[in-house]
């Protein structure tokens, strides 16, 4: 049979990093087996329904390269692929239960239920009250009222469920692929809402019923369905479909740093990473929730950050591109124990990713986040550069990437080729700005100044290299007291790559300015 998953997101706000792994270990699934990913939209809950929730959805997934193969956008033979566009197919589904005895009527209301719970939780059994076998005839449903009662009752208006009848006495035995066999026995579970008042089917109905109509072979969800299971099974067998039940594979938890409970938003708020894909703003408090995408990951990263939650191949290796994964990934290799999250860990990957790419790939980035801002360029873009300028910042970008984790890192290692320095960092001027300084550094200025035919927009360091080696040789001055000041001038403060680099790259020009803007500046500083 053809592997076919579903990621069946609930669009009730946005998707957590544990959802977006869910759907990218859906993905390299179907991928790898040369299936069918469908993404099914949930949303039979509809005081839970967030606006916007769907459309982020689909745009994180997007980001990660997770492609869909059948989906509300893509369409499909076994649409529709939004539930609340599937509504009238689940009463003829849950008709066909009541038909066989599977599931009965419910007329309880809220407030006479509100009473058993009380009445469960004073009584000296204080055990919780339940809706099931043992006291589903104290109810008043379609099982302990008589036909005429319930009759009437359906041709009132008055609201009613429908819950499925749970089998007494019964052990499932149940195979997860991740977990193995989990057993429950049937008289733990309560007769649950299939079909709730507003006309709307509950999750656990509407889930089974579009699995087996899309011809899920797979069902691979996050752990926190697993007591969700049994009933599942039940369904299965109350509709006459256990032959062709799925596949199931729950995945386990992803932990907080600290390895205590379930990653949550407020483990990232406090400790300072995004625990969404991309940025969302709650629509009703406009509060955002920060994503990796604005954080600066890169889509490859995060999906390797994904991946390595819960998987791995039993090797060494981290770094694995898409279509690596997709070769060596395998359910059997997911574990059974929550795996911690560590943002350390996530930033070393995106530094990895940010080493893999070319110059010239960094490059554009930049200037896709700084172009405007800080280059003032008419564009984001490389087309708004000149060669020479595109050459410069090419040059620039290799220089400081080693240090760099993120985009924003490249800024603020290489901020100072783009603009002087407006101060100069005090420890360095306490420690090496004698009064010997100026009358240095002005001399190294004339040096350049005659030097400059020709050679003012030169790329090469050998050139500033030459000219301060000889000054310093011939004035017999210390090479690290002159390289310091230089520094100080140039960059104003003790950062940045080599001095002559950082020479070349600025400019004869450029460099005297700043030299002899740094004398007049800092010799006032320091005379007093
Ligand atoms: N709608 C459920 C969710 O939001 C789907 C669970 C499942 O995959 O069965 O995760």
């Amino acid at each position: 049979m053809p592997v076919r998953v579903r990621f069946a997101p609930s669009p009730t706000g946005p998707l957590h990093m544990g959802g977006v792994r869910t759907a990218l270990f859906n993905y390299l699934f179907a991928r790898k087996h040369q299936g069918t990913m469908i993404l099914r939209i949930e949303d039979t809950d509809q005081g839970r329904f967030v606006p916007g929730a769907e459309e982020y959805i689909m745009e994180s997934l997007a980001w990660c390269g997770i492609q869909i193969d059948e989906g509300v956008r893509e369409g499909g033979a076994f649409g529709p692929y939004r539930q609340s566009d599937r509504q009238a197919i689940y009463r003829q589904y849950v008709d066909q239960l009541l038909t066989t005895g599977w599931a009965y009527y419910a007329f309880d209301t809220a407030e006479e239920l509100d009473r058993k719970r009380k009445q469960a939780e004073t009584a000296s059994v204080g055990r919780a009250f339940a809706y099931g076998a043992a006291n589903r005839l104290n109810m008043r449903n379609s099982l302990s009222l008589s036909k005429e009662e319930t009759d009437q009752l359906l041709s009132s208006d008055k609201p009613y469920v429908i819950r499925f009848k749970m089998p007494t006495d019964e052990e499932i035995v149940m195979h997860d692929l991740i977990r193995g066999e989990v057993r429950v026995n049937t008289n733990t579970l309560d007769d649950k809402v299939l079909f709730k008042s507003d006309g709307l089917p509950t999750y656990h109905l509407a889930n089974v019923v579009d699995d087996h109509l899309m011809e899920i072979t797979h069902v691979i969800r996050g752990e926190e369905w697993l007591p969700s299971l049994p009933l599942h099974v039940m369904l299965y067998k109350g509709f006459g479909w256990i032959n062709t039940m799925p596949e199931f594979a729950h995945l386990p938890l992803i932990l907080k740093p600290s390895g205590n409970g379930k990653l949550s938003k407020r483990d990232g708020d406090k400790l300072g990473f995004p625990v969404f894909p991309i940025n969302w703003t709650n629509p009703e408090s406009g509060e955002v929730y920060s994503g990796y995408r604005e954080a600066g990951y890169f889509p490859e990263a995060f999906v390797n950050i994904l991946a390595l939650l819960g998987w791995n191949d039993g090797t060494d290796q981290e770094i694995y591109s898409m279509e690596e994964l997709i070769q060596v990934f395998s359910l059997e290799r997911v574990g059974k124990s929550g795996s911690r999250f560590d943002p350390d860990k996530a930033r070393w990957f995106n530094h990895q990713y940010m080493m893999v790419k070319t110059d010239e790939e960094m490059a554009e980035e930049f200037i896709r986040d700084y172009g405007q801002r800080a280059l003032q360029l008419t564009e984001p873009k490389k087309t708004a550069m000149s060669e020479t300028e595109w050459k410069r910042l090419v040059k620039i970008i290799s220089l400081v990437k080693e240090r760099a984790g993120f985009v924003k890192d490249l800024w603020d290692q290489a901020w100072f080729f783009f603009e002087a320095p407006s101060n100069y960092d005090p420890t360095t001027i306490k420690k090496r700005w004698n009064t010997n300084a100026p009358e240095m550094l002005a001399g190294i200025v004339d040096r350049l100044k005659t030097a400059e035919t020709g050679l003012s927009d030169t790329l090469n360091p050998e050139f500033y290299e030459a000219i301060i080696k000889e000054y310093i040789a011939e004035a017999e001055i210390n090479t690290g007291w002159v390289m310091n000041l230089l520094r100080l001038c140039l960059v104003g403060a003790p950062m940045g790559p080599g001095v002559f680099d950082i020479m070349a790259i600025l400019g004869n020009e450029e460099v005297i300015t700043r030299i002899s803007t740094a004398i007049d500046e800092i010799s006032p500083l320091t005379t007093s």
